[in-house]
């Protein structure tokens, strides 16, 4: 059955070269990061749009281990943040372990082998561990609007962004106000004939501290590292700070909603418009968004407001849930991804043959953002509730790589290399660990702020933010603790065969 390897990680994101460069540090050399499309990069990767970058500082938004001094901006563009990943790849010697235009079509757990089998578009491979870092942020999601098949002119995904396709003197219609969609607005606006928004929900945009990163500055960070070290903790620092608003004390947050009121007002003269971009639940409770550009934008003659959602397509009329209409050339979807409803998730078959998307039907559960039970050896990074609302991801998907590499110790321990055991999660350990993470989750502004976000998902509960600081997730990453996992052994010739669903290996528990 193909190639047989200690783990298998899939994508090359942030997440999943973060694990290659971690496993090789580990001393473990013998994994493959298998990868869908032609280069690494993931999100990064995909989304070219015309004004796309991160809104977390550059310093912040890259690895701890791989620090760069040289960022241009205060907030980089997808341009540089995807040469970085590029660098990294070749950095640390990652480019052997790559598997591009490897796309994974199904993992199955083999209960009695005590590995997963994984059938990808360029053949067939088993390992021990996966680790999926497909990342929450991957796959489009295109609202079903009744009649968009027959729209005549241009249809593409912010994601999916067509370089080739002129969008000079043409009519577009933007749908969606999230962070891709307010970047896109202003990036296109000149070029446009006439821009339309369709607006369902505003968003809260805070002014954008952009700058160029001084010659000056970049120099003394390739000089002293430490500086750049410096700078870093003290953007994180910052941010360890501001959650507590989040999570716990969300009424703290009017005094920032006043700053955007005030940031809304001083680009925005026409008081209907103003009143239309006015979000009217509590801010934060949607990611909060960063622009100096988008209010402008929104206020040149060649702009319309449609504040109510894309509900219909007639020909070349787009028909608001208002019954406004307007005729448009070309259609650009800024409206999200499969967040809640991890697509990968549908190509996970665990120890009793049921897939992860079955398995979570009722919504996304994992042990420590990792593990979900009843899938031995799989653990995802950036799984559920491992998202932030206001810092970056970097640190959370570093937190989940220490717990990677710890879980690769803890089976060395056992004497698993070679697949002769495997750790499994205890249903009891996600349940509780759940349980904390939704009482804790009662209380923030995403839960409380009266919005409807892609944190929540379809059953209301939030999935996918961490509602702690990134300091409390490291300390609950940092090992892994063997009581709340189950170890399965493969049955030798003259072992007892103990209940394991769907298999015959055995398990023992570790307390
Ligand atoms: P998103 O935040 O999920 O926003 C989707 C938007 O589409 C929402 O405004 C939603 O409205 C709207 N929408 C959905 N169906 C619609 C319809 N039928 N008509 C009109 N509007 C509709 O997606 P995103 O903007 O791609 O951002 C996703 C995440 O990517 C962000 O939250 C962020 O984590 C990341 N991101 C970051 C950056 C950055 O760092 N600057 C940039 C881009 C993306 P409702 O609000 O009413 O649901």
């Amino acid at each position: 059955m193909g190639q047989h390897v200690r783990v298998a990680v899939v994508g090359s994101g942030f997440g999943g070269l973060g694990a290659a460069v971690r496993l090789r540090r580990e001393g473990i050399t013998d994994f493959v990061v298998l990868e869908r499309a032609g280069s690494v990069g993931g999100t990064w990767r995909d989304n070219s749009y015309p004004g796309c970058a991160c809104d977390v500082p550059s310093h912040l938004y890259s690895f701890s281990f791989a620090p760069n001094p040289d960022w241009p901006r205060v907030f980089s563009g997808q341009r540089h943040i995807r040469a970085y990943l590029e660098r990294i790849a070749d950095a640390f010697g990652l480019r052997p372990h790559l598997r591009l235009h490897h796309e994974v079509r199904l993992m199955r757990w083999d209960n009695d082998a005590l590995h997963w089998e994984i059938e990808t578009s360029r053949g067939n491979f088993t390992a021990e561990v996966v680790v999926s870092a497909t990342g929450p942020l991957s796959d489009p999601r295109i609202p079903e609007v009744p009649g968009l098949a027959g729209f005549p002119g241009k249809v593409f995904h912010s994601a999916r962004w067509d370089h080739d396709y002129e969008l000079r003197g043409k009519r577009v219609a933007v749908i969606g106000t999230g962070a891709s969609a307010i970047q896109i607005v202003p990036a296109i606006q000149r070029e446009a004939a006439r821009l339309t928004l369709f607006q369902r929900t505003p968003p809260w945009v805070m002014p954008r501290a952009d700058r160029a990163i001084s010659t000056a500055e970049r120099r003394l960070h390739r000089a002293l590292p430490f500086t750049g070290t410096v700078r870093r903790k003290l953007l994180w620092g910052i941010r360890e700070l501001q959650v507590q608003a989040f999570t716990k004390r969300p009424n703290e947050l009017g005094l920032v909603e006043a700053l955007a009121k005030a940031n809304i007002a001083k680009a925005i003269k026409d008081p209907e418009l103003r009143a239309v971009l006015t979000p009217s639940y509590r801010i934060g409770c949607k990611r909060i968004l960063l622009s100096s550009s988008y209010y402008p934008a929104l206020a040149q003659p060649n702009v319309d407001v449609i504040a109510s959602g894309l509900a219909e397509v007639r020909g070349s009329t787009l028909v608001a849930a208002d019954g406004t209409e307007c005729e448009a050339d070309a259609v650009i979807f800024g409206t999200g991804f499969h967040v809640t409803d991890m697509p990968i998730a549908e190509r996970v078959v665990g120890a009793d043959g049921r897939t992860l998307a079955e398995t979570w039907r009722n919504g996304m559960e994992s042990l420590r953002g990792a593990t979900a039970a009843g899938f031995p050896n799989w653990m995802t990074i950036i799984g559920p509730n491992t998202g932030l609302g206001n810092s970056s991801m970097i640190l959370m998907i570093e937190a989940q790589l220490a717990y990677m590499a710890d879980y690769l110790r803890q089976l060395d321990g056992l004497g698993a290399v070679g697949g002769r055991a495997a750790l499994a999660a205890r249903p009891a350990a996600v349940r509780a660990w759940n349980h904390r993470v939704q009482e804790r989750m009662r209380r923030t502004v995403w839960n409380t702020g009266g919005c409807t976000s892609w944190y929540l998902d379809a059953n209301g509960r939030n999935t996918t933010i961490w509602p702690g600081t990134t300091t409390e997730f490291r300390r609950a990453t940092r090992r892994v603790d063997l009581s709340e996992y189950e170890v399965i052994r493969a049955a030798g010739p003259h072992t007892d065969v103990a209940g394991c669903a769907g298999g015959s290996g055995t398990r023992e528990a570790v307390r």
